[in-house]
């Protein structure tokens, strides 16, 4: 009997022992850096012809490793690999299924403090980042293999006389996987692994950016003997792959978190009918956001202002769910400013495999430019607060910026900058800043600061938003507890982390025998 699932703690880096882990960590994997990597397709590994680069964004000198580039025949090859797999991975006991996670968590357990400094290498988390990302990723195996197990159980039907009637869920086929760069190790492995205990087997195709953290849960499934071509890793450009894997007549569903222009596209592909192809595709697509922090006049402002900075600039604004506008009554608005401001102060830029710096590099050149172009629309757009320049140049580092007097339908007010950017707006009351928060075109994560018991009743409900916090930030949504994900364009609002979620990976059978 398994114990009740509970969140994994996250490490106290305030004890010299676990600081003393985390340096030995950093040190293990720089001295693993460079290495090269394959692609695995059927459980036959390809190294090369073609490799692409995986670098560190907070030091452009350091090459995080090389990986083959994935191509098109590769793309088919993985597909027709998973394919052949799904004629016997549905027949495996879906405790059997349930246990490979289990094991899976147990040596991400055991080897969290280098799984931590990946990323603080590969994606510029902070040490605090980089082991809630890790936590997260051994929350959803456990999580996932406990709802595996409950899923199998026979479910409830109506008892009928003369007959015996079940239903049971059954996997639906191939699942291309495609996560992002941004929670790296946890959504990944969400992902993956809830396609696979359901029975279906996957195409991994990791982002490229964040490739040798893909790399080490590949790794770790492997070491557990997961049968060949269950899991594929297939590293390489979406743009050159992606297609390829999406329209592929074999894939039955396609798994994805991303930007909204990538996600509308994979819905749009995934539609269109392709010769052999038997099945109307599956889509969940988690996408976007332009996440807020409502703040009436009777809050708590230092829970606020903390709750905002945290929001804004942890793992440097690149979470899906950070607050990248802050609406604020007119009463506090310049109050709230001067809170804000002084939280902001605090936050230290640079390399992240120092402590010391709290704030790491933005992912890669592109978002770099994308981010600091939107800077520079702030400037005209409103008045800046704090921030407002790139920092040291061996990284991308952009500092904490914040704009105050952004109008709602201005660019700062609507566009997803995905980097550390914030916009404050002015309200003149609560219903005005309720229809600011729900003026976009997502709806992801959303948090109230009110003491108002009305209001807080009523934000419940008219706050349209997946995630909503009431008197608290609007990022750390834990698994089990907050089951993420977001209406309107922010996705299709698949719950990851709840019980509804491993549903997405199936279908229902009903069977009735006549006695
Ligand atoms: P992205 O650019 O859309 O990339 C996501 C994944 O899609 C990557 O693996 C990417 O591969 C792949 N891809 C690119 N082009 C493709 C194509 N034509 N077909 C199939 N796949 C393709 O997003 P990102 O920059 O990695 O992540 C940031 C975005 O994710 C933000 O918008 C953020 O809000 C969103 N996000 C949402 C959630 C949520 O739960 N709602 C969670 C996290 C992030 P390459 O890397 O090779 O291009």
């Amino acid at each position: 009997m398994l114990p009740e699932f509970r969140n994994e703690p996250l490490t106290d880096f305030s004890r010299t022992d676990n600081q003393n882990s985390m340096r030995a960590a950093i040190e293990q994997v720089r001295a693993e850096l460079g290495r090269k990597y394959p692609v695995v397709i059927g459980g036959y590994h390809y190294a090369g012809p073609d490799y692409f680069k995986s670098v560190n964004p907070a030091r452009h000198s350091e090459i995080i490793g090389e990986f083959t580039k994935g191509n098109k025949d590769m793309a088919l090859a993985a597909v027709k690999a998973a394919a052949q797999a799904f004629e016997t991975w549905p027949w495996t006991a879906p405790w059997e299924r349930a246990r490979y996670l289990l094991k899976a968590a147990a040596i991400m357990r055991r080897r969290k403090f280098e799984l931590a400094a990946w990323m603080i290498f590969e994606t510029s988390k902070s040490w605090v980042e980089a082991d809630a990302d890790v936590a997260e990723a051994i929350d959803f195996l456990e999580f996932y293999a406990r709802e595996m197990m409950r899923l199998s159980l026979p479910q409830p039907v109506t008892p009928y006389p003369g007959e015996e009637n079940m239903l049971y869920y059954m996997p639906l086929g191939v699942c291309a996987v495609i996560p992002p760069w941004n929670f790296p190790c946890a959504i990944l492995t969400g992902m993956t692994s809830a396609a696979i205990v359901t029975g279906n087997t996957v195409v991994l195709k990791p982002a490229s950016t964040a490739p040798a953290i893909a790399w080490k849960f590949f790794e770790i499934m492997e070491e557990l003997s997961l049968p060949p071509g269950v899991l594929n890793f297939l590293p390489g450009p979406g743009g050159a792959i992606g297609d390829t894997i999406v329209d592929h007549p074999q894939t039955r569903l396609i798994a994805f978190t991303g930007s909204k222009e990538i996600g509308l596209r994979i819905q749009e592909r995934a539609a269109k009918l392709n010769p052999g192809q038997i099945w109307i595709k599956r889509t969940i697509l988690e996408m976007g956001g332009k996440d807020f922090i409502l703040v009436d006049e009777t809050a708590d402002l230092d829970a606020a202002a903390e709750g905002i900075v945290a929001a804004a600039f942890g793992f440097q604004g690149q979470k899906c769910s950070a607050c990248s506008r802050a609406i604020i009554h007119e009463a506090v608005y310049e109050v709230m400013l001067g809170k804000i401001k002084e939280r902001v102060a605090r936050i230290k830029v640079g390399p992240p495999d120092d402590p010391a710096n709290t704030m790491g590099a933005v992912i890669d050149a592109a978002a770099y430019e994308k981010i600091y172009s939107y800077v520079e629309i702030g400037r005209k757009e409103g008045r800046l607060i704090a921030g407002g320049n790139k920092g040291p140049e061996s990284g991308y580092f952009i500092e904490p910026t914040v704009f105050a007097d952004i109008k709602p339908d201005s660019r700062l007010g609507q566009e997803e900058i995905f980097g550390p950017v914030l916009a404050v707006i002015k309200c003149r009351d609560f219903n005005e800043g309720v229809s600011i928060a729900n003026g976009t075109e997502y709806g992801l994560t959303g948090a109230l600061f009110s003491r108002s018991r009305e209001r807080l009743e009523r934000g419940r409900w008219i706050l349209h938003t997946g995630n909503l916090y009431l008197n608290r930030k609007c990022t750390g949504a834990l698994v089990g507890v907050q089951p993420f994900g977001g209406f309107n364009m922010s996705g299709t609002d698949s719950k990851a982390g709840g019980g509804d979620y491993l549903l997405l990976f199936t279908q229902a059978k009903s069977v009735a025998e006549r006695f």
